[in-house]
């Protein structure tokens, strides 16, 4: 095996004891310190301490998120009135949707009017306060101008009413970004696809973990900076090789940022290495009907075993079996495929728990992929481990570094167990469930809003997507609407999405999709639809666990029979 080659390992010191450092200097005793950095409440309310003990009046805030912050720690509590901030350079809505979920933590919050440019104004009864919101214009590694939240230092000297210092400091929060991104950058890349096996980015770093008491919610500077520099650098490598912003197709090779917590200064290490696969170990999951976190990639394989019928397997990248059964039996019939993107994990035990109730109360053919993409499978389940609550969109792809779907020409590799499936078939229906973060997603160092997907930055609730090819439109919308009138039957579905959607909304804006029984439906006529249909669930999945995750693959699976039923009965032709 070949060695990996280490493109950077560096240590970068802790902004917030380089502040403490040089605010203890006796030229600032008597005077008074705002700062802005990416740490947690105890390490802030630390630094205070130590200053105050030397005579400096010292307020240490959060640089990510720091209105939801100041409501939390430093607002009184009452009906409030925000005025969001208005950049030149902030695209329209970042800040009311950077103010996420103070709709859902408090009943008495209302947005109206602007702040200032960096500033919201939180208006209470007769009182205005004004909310700093450090940023800076940053130019990305694509090039472009981008606002992008930064730590600040603002002091003053002992009786001066002027500062003696406004400015941004670059934390080593922001610093850590930076340095990988030129690492990469600098690296002589060949033109070969894929350009590597793997790309390891492991960073220990001090910073925000802190859950809220709204749905999924946790506010997590690593897990945002996972998320920042996976999707950077899969745009340094689209950028490089010519390609669009957001293309699915490029196969740079798998890139694994992995964040964990430290208490002292910032260690980034960043490795070329070769693919690193450990066996699977053959498990029983028990009754899939109570599970309460996502199936290991053995307990799917047993679960599927179980099932009867005809198996067939492909090989992923990596070397691990892509599984499925067919059953056969009556037609019109449907193919049901879950986990394309592997942090999605909710519809695997989804279609399970339907294909074995198909089997048991039914005769309808089908053929069922319950996990479809083991490689980018495999790892969730190994980033899961340190952070158990971050969304890990490194694992959404495949070990190329794209979606398998996009994939139009062979070798398909993962692909080609979805399309066995739906050769045996002869589907009418491809079921296709998935999933998307159950809390908020940001890329604060490159504009916060995550680029190209700023529609799902937080969530909206279960929804439903239905493919057709062109001249199938007529059926689509009485199939939606007998489907989501069956799935509102569960009050726990429609209290769970009618509250998110509440919250959205207050947040996001109007909705600009159409709803069935408080359920969003997108109907969507495509050329390239291999199926006469194909129905995408969407569940807020990513990161949940107990009742929540039940009430997720259990939707799932209420979604796969309900549509199974209306297919049978004509609904969608034959
Ligand atoms: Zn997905």
């Amino acid at each position: 095996m070949p060695d990996d080659t280490v493109l950077l390992d560096t240590v970068i010191p802790r902004t917030l004891d380089a502040i403490v450092a040089e605010f203890l200097d006796p030229a600032w005793r008597g005077g008074r310190l705002e700062a802005w950095v990416f740490e947690g409440g105890a390490a802030r309310r630390a630094a205070e301490l130590a200053l105050q003990a030397r005579g400096i009046t010292a307020c240490v805030r959060s640089a990510y998120k720091p209105l939801v912050h100041a409501l939390l720690d430093e607002i009184e509590a009452g009906p409030v009135v925000i005025g969001v901030p208005s950049h030149p350079l902030g695209p329209e809505g970042r800040f009311r949707l950077e103010a996420y979920p103070l709709a859902g933590l408090r009943g008495d919050v209302a947005f109206d009017g602007a702040g200032g440019e960096l500033s919201y104004s939180v208006t209470s009864g007769p009182a205005t306060t004004q909310v700093f919101a450090p940023n800076r214009v940053r130019v990305d590694h694509l090039g472009r101008r981008v606002l992008a939240p930064c730590g600040w230092v603002r002091a003053w000297r002992a009786g001066d009413p002027a500062p003696a210092r406004d400015a941004a400091v670059e934390t080593e929060y922001e610093a850590v970004f930076q340095a990988v991104m030129s690492a990469v950058a600098a690296h002589p890349w060949g033109d070969a696809m894929p350009t590597m096996d793997t790309l390891e980015i492991v960073v220990a770093i001090p910073g925000i973990e802190r859950a809220l008491a709204w749905h999924d919610e946790v506010m997590s500077t690593r897990e945002a900076l996972h998320e920042d520099l996976y999707f950077s650098l899969l745009e340094f490598f689209q950028h490089r090789a010519g390609r669009a912003a957001g293309d699915r197709t490029l196969r740079p090779g798998q890139i694994i940022p992995e964040i964990v917590a430290s208490d002292g200064p910032a260690h980034v290490r960043v490795t070329l290495a070769p693919h690193r696969v450990t066996p699977d170990v053959a498990a029983d999951a028990g009754d899939l009907d109570i599970i309460e976190r996502p199936l290991t990639a053995g307990e799917i394989a047993t679960a599927l075993a179980s099932l009867g019928g005809e198996g067939f397997a492909h090989r992923s990248v990596q070397g691990r079996a892509i599984l499925g059964v067919h059953r056969r039996g009556a037609r019109p019939n449907i193919a049901i495929i879950a986990g394309q993107h592997a942090n999605e994990t909710s519809g695997v035990v989804g279609a399970l728990r339907a294909a074995r109730r198909l089997v048991a109360e039914t005769d309808m053919e089908f053929a069922v992929v319950p996990q479809d993409n083991p490689d980018g499978y495999a790892l969730h389940h190994r980033l899961r481990a340190r952070n158990p609550r971050h969304m890990h969109h490194a694992a959404r792809y495949t070990a190329l570094g794209d979606d398998l779907e996009s994939r139009t020409a062979p070798p398909f590799h993962e692909k080609a167990a979805r399309m066995e499936a739906i050769e045996r078939t002869g589907a009418r229906l491809h079921l296709n469930l998935h999933g998307y973060p159950a809390h908020e997603w940001t890329r604060p160092l490159t504009g916060y809003l995550p680029r190209g997907f700023e529609m799902w930055s937080i969530p909206k609730g279960f929804f439903l997507i239905l493919r057709h090819r062109p001249g199938l439109g007529g059926a689509a919308e009485p199939f939606l609407r007998a489907l989501t009138a069956r799935l509102a039957e569960d009050a726990a579905l429609r209290d769970f999405n009618a509250a998110q959607l509440r919250v959205w909304r207050a947040h996001a804006g109007a909705p600009n999709f159409p709803m069935f029984d408080g359920i969003p439906c997108m109907i969507a006529e495509r050329e390239d639809q291999g199926t006469a249909f194909q129905l995408i669930t969407e569940y807020p999945d990513e990161t949940i666990y107990g009742d929540a995750f039940r009430l997720a693959h259990t939707t799932q699976m209420r979604t796969v029979l309900y549509a199974a039923e209306l297919v049978r009965r004509g609904m969608l032709g034959t």
